[in-house]
């Protein structure tokens, strides 16, 4: 499979999550991955798939900001979206297919959720205090 971004080559690495084994698709390149639909679900509340995003988040913000992206699947242009929860993180997807993320990203996926719960609290606390 072509990285949907670089052109690089893909190659599927196989991880063992409580759902079961899970293919995810990282590129030699560029180091972005490639979640079938709902393989990012079940491996965001496992430990184990942190080994997965070892590309450089540098080198993934860069291709970030390049949303021309077709599925690597059928070989429509993906919609780039924002996660509805953490709108930093943005994302090419296929409706049918799956979804693409940078290098960096998914570890940001994962991790960002209690940081962000915490700046809530503290932009909450600062509202009050201009109020
Ligand atoms: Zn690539
Ligand atoms: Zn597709």
């Amino acid at each position: 499979m072509d990285c949907p971004k670089c052109k690089g080559e893909m190659q599927e690495h196989t991880t063992r999550t409580l759902q079961g084994e899970v293919a995810i698709d990282r590129c030699n390149d560029c180091g972005g991955l490639w979640f079938d639909n709902g393989e990012a679900e079940a491996l965001k509340d496992d430990w184990m798939s942190e080994f997965l995003d070892s590309g450089d988040p540098t080198v993934g913000k860069t291709f970030n900001e390049n949303t021309e992206a077709n599925c690597p699947r059928c070989g429509e242009k993906m919609d780039a979206i924002n996660d509805p929860d953490q709108q930093h993180i943005q994302y090419e997807v296929c409706e049918e297919h799956g979804m693409f993320m940078d290098a960096g990203e998914f570890a940001d996926f994962k991790n960002e959720t209690l940081v962000e719960s915490f700046m809530k609290v503290i932009n909450k606390a600062k509202g009050k205090l201009h109020t």
